[in-house]
């Protein structure tokens, strides 16, 4: 339930409303909005509570309507925020006009290796420098990443590149190490379940993006965003990586390009594609990143390294330095296309 109070409501009335709604025993959460306060209901209300708390609601000062809302997330919901939410990230807005590329190699393997794939996305037009420090590998024993030496590469070349940067935190105690070196805090597929470290981001003063897990439905993975908004960080940016597939014959998983829609319609955050997680390989990643900015993401998040065939992770899906350049041209002429350009 939404109570959507009148433009000239007073902070005193808006207080009114909350009170009665803890009174009664749920959460409100208090919304202010560009001309108005909305205050929503985040507790699930029985369905015998809904009329007469609905009633409650219209008869207190201040209150313009009432509305019931469909969906089990609230935050992360258009009904309670109508507006696409912006993400800034150093000045860099994600969710605006701008279509925004992040890219760069899968891991951080070396200094000579992330500059080099820095130079090169930075060369080609990328605005953000992704390259994982804490590598969540399917087996113990393939290369799990530099740690806290590569979060510090990271760090170094993005100010050397002015490349802003994003890297994956995967343990809740590492947040605050993470924070301290890049500007984005990266949520796994694999762990958009996990909800400490969900709560944990979400106490972080540092914009998230959020995978989808390869299971996970839309209302879950709104779910999770909601974990972390609750806790009172609103900068969460969508990333649609590719879900369990029918086939790994030909592509690693399946790009639900269909997501973004339904995003778009649904939730007010912003919403980008990974197209080398979805596909595996780097041959269909120019095309599937075509599609998605065609369709309506807000960005990328591209694997690119300077020789991919050295790579200690992913190589098969990385995307030489040409490649991305040539791929960079065409987001461009589409982004141009459908007035994003
Ligand atoms: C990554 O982007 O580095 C990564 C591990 O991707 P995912 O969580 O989508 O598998
Ligand atoms: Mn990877």
């Amino acid at each position: 339930m939404i109570i959507a109070m009148r433009a000239d409501a007073t902070p005193e009335e808006i207080q009114g409303i909350i009170d009665k709604i803890t009174e009664v025993g749920m959460q409100a959460l208090n919304l202010p909005g560009g001309d108005r306060t909305v205050i929503g209901v985040a507790s699930s209300i029985p369905a015998d509570m809904r009329e007469p708390l609905t009633e409650l609601m219209l008869s207190l000062p201040g209150v313009d309507h009432v509305a019931q809302v469909s969906r089990t997330y609230k935050l992360a919901s258009r009904e309670f925020h109508a507006a696409d939410t912006v993400v800034d990230v150093k000045g860099i807005k994600i969710g605006g006009r701008e279509v925004v590329v992040m890219a760069g190699p899968c891991a951080v393997e070396s200094r000579e290796q992330l500059l080099a794939a820095a130079q090169a996305v930075k060369e080609a037009g990328g605005r953000i420098l992704r390259g994982g420090a804490f590598k969540p590998r399917t087996s113990p024993y393939a290369f799990q990443g530099l740690g806290l030496e590569g979060l510090k590469l990271l760090r170094e070349v993005g100010a050397q590149t002015g490349l802003a940067t994003v890297t994956e935190v995967l343990d809740h105690h590492d947040v605050e190490a993470v924070m301290a070196h890049a500007d984005i805090l990266q949520i796994g597929a694999r762990n958009m379940h996990n909800f400490p470290l969900l709560v944990a981001v979400g106490k972080a003063s540092r914009p998230v993006l959020l995978k989808r897990g390869p299971s996970a439905t839309i209302d879950e993975w709104l779910l999770s965003a909601e974990y972390i908004l609750s806790e009172g960080n609103p900068s969460v940016i969508l990333c649609e990586r590719g879900v369990h597939p029918l086939d790994r014959t030909y592509t690693r998983n399946t790009l639900d390009l269909s997501a973004i829609s339904v995003i778009k319609e649904v939730s007010h955050l912003p919403v980008i594609i990974d197209p080398s997680h979805a596909t595996g390989s780097w041959r269909y990643v120019p095309a599937m990143s075509r599609a998605a900015i065609a369709a309506g993401a807000d960005g990328l998040l591209v694997e690119v390294h300077p020789d991919p065939k050295q790579a200690l992770c992913d190589g098969p899906q990385a995307l030489k330095p040409e490649v991305f350049a040539r791929l960079m041209d065409d987001v461009r002429r589409i982004a141009a296309v459908i007035g994003r350009g």
